[in-house]
């Protein structure tokens, strides 16, 4: 029976992965990775989570018992706090695993209690939002223009004119901070805009929040959009990952955070995500969000890891900086400033999709089709070839 079964397309960037790791090219560069490299190009377990794991490893009070359906009440707890600075009994979470479970339940929800059929996101957006909400039964997935690639910057009027046409019960996905992929977000008289045509329209929000701290290098500040609608009164889901800020990937940490208007709407709408949660997974992984709620809950553990998050947001800053002017010293035609523009990890370059493949191909660079490149994939010792391999594609 397994034998008609069609080969399913490949995931362009585990691809990519595959295919670099296969390479024997000695100057072969990965530039598609979605997670953090140090200088010299190797993952980097966050100090803080070393010590947390240490103790964690010796602390005879753990073990490996089920978690409660909606996660560790510790981490929840904190996370939110994080989020929205503040605790209220209006704000709850469900633990889930990594940003993907939560968008994966918040797509499970507004289907099943909302009746939604249509979800808006972003054009481009990250590769795995649109496959989300299909398979949760939406089948209507429409993009919203947000990418100028004249201006390489937002397109807000085209954003704000698709969502103006939003037909009833729509959902929209707003990428909190740091866009993935294009690294542009909106100002914050933007984001004022934005809510005002949420409202108008009537859209049910789901804020994607998966580099807090990347963008800025400040958690506060980074939690701006999430708080402002907040503080709006919307009632919202925001989908929290601790992939990136805390470097734990594997370990699946997310939480979903339910900003509703009182207690009771709040009670009544955890419980039907602990429903969800049952039947998919039935209860999250222990280890990660463990370690994000010691660190958040002790406040010398915090100042540690807001340490670490500054070493990794300082270190893309230097190499937009440094691509940027490395690029402007040898003459590459064409503008380059929206390198520095650009936040959080990732850089939308502007480079098409053959001149991408020709990177690929010529120099061993990997890159997405669509030009998105990791920041950290840049190393003081590869920045040089990197540059002046971009200079010859351009220039082809
Ligand atoms: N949302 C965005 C915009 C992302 O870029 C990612 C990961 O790359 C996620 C969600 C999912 O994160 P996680 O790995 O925690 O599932």
């Amino acid at each position: 029976i397994f034998a008609d079964i069609q080969i399913a397309k490949p995931i362009e960037v585990f691809a990519l992965i595959a295919d670099y790791n296969k390479d024997e090219f000695k100057e072969k560069v990965n530039l598609s990775v979605g997670a953090y490299r140090d200088t010299d190009g190797k993952p980097w377990v966050l100090p803080i989570v070393r010590r947390v794991e240490a103790q964690m490893a010796s602390d005879p009070t753990l073990n490996h018992e089920y978690l409660p359906v909606a996660g560790l009440v510790d981490f929840r707890k904190a996370a939110i706090k994080l989020l929205l600075g503040e605790e209220d009994s209006r704000y709850g979470g469900v633990q889930a695993p990594g940003g993907t479970g939560t968008l994966r339940l918040a797509a499970a929800f507004t289907k099943k209690f909302f009746g939604c059929d249509t979800v808006f996101v972003s054009k481009p957006t990250w590769g795995n939002h649109k496959g989300i909400f299909s398979d949760a039964g939406f089948s209507n997935i429409v993009e919203y223009r947000y990418w100028n690639a004249e201006e390489k910057g937002l397109d807000y009027d085209g954003m704000l004119e698709d969502l103006r046409n939003a037909p009833p019960k729509s959902v929209v996905i707003l990428h909190a901070v740091a866009h993935n992929p294009t690294g542009v977000d909106p100002t914050q008289d933007q984001w004022e805009g934005i809510a005002k045509v949420c409202r108008e329209q009537d859209i049910f929000v789901v804020m994607d929040c998966a580099y807090q701290g990347f963008a800025s290098g400040n958690l506060d500040t980074d939690a701006w959009s999430c708080r402002y609608f907040k503080d709006q009164g919307f009632e919202f889901f925001i989908c929290q990952s601790f992939s990136k800020n805390f470097g734990l990937y594997n370990e699946r940490v997310g939480n979903l955070c339910v900003v509703a208007k009182d207690c009771d709407a709040k009670m009544k709408t955890l419980s039907q995500l602990e429903l969800i949660v049952r039947t998919a997974w039935s209860n999250p992984p222990n280890h990660g969000a463990r370690i994000v709620a010691t660190v958040l809950n002790s406040p010398q553990a915090y100042e540690q890891w807001k340490n670490d998050i500054h070493t990794m947001s300082q270190r893309i800053l230097l190499m937009r900086q440094q691509l940027l002017s490395k690029l402007k010293a040898i003459g590459c035609p064409g503008t380059w400033d929206h390198i520095t523009k650009q936040k959080g990890m990732f850089s939308y370059t502007g480079l098409n999709a053959q001149q991408s493949d020709m990177l690929l191909k010529k120099y061993h660079i990997y890159i997405m089709k669509s030009g998105r490149i990791n920041m950290c994939g840049l190393t003081p010792a590869n920045i040089d070839y990197v540059a002046e391999a971009i200079n010859a594609v351009v220039t082809e």
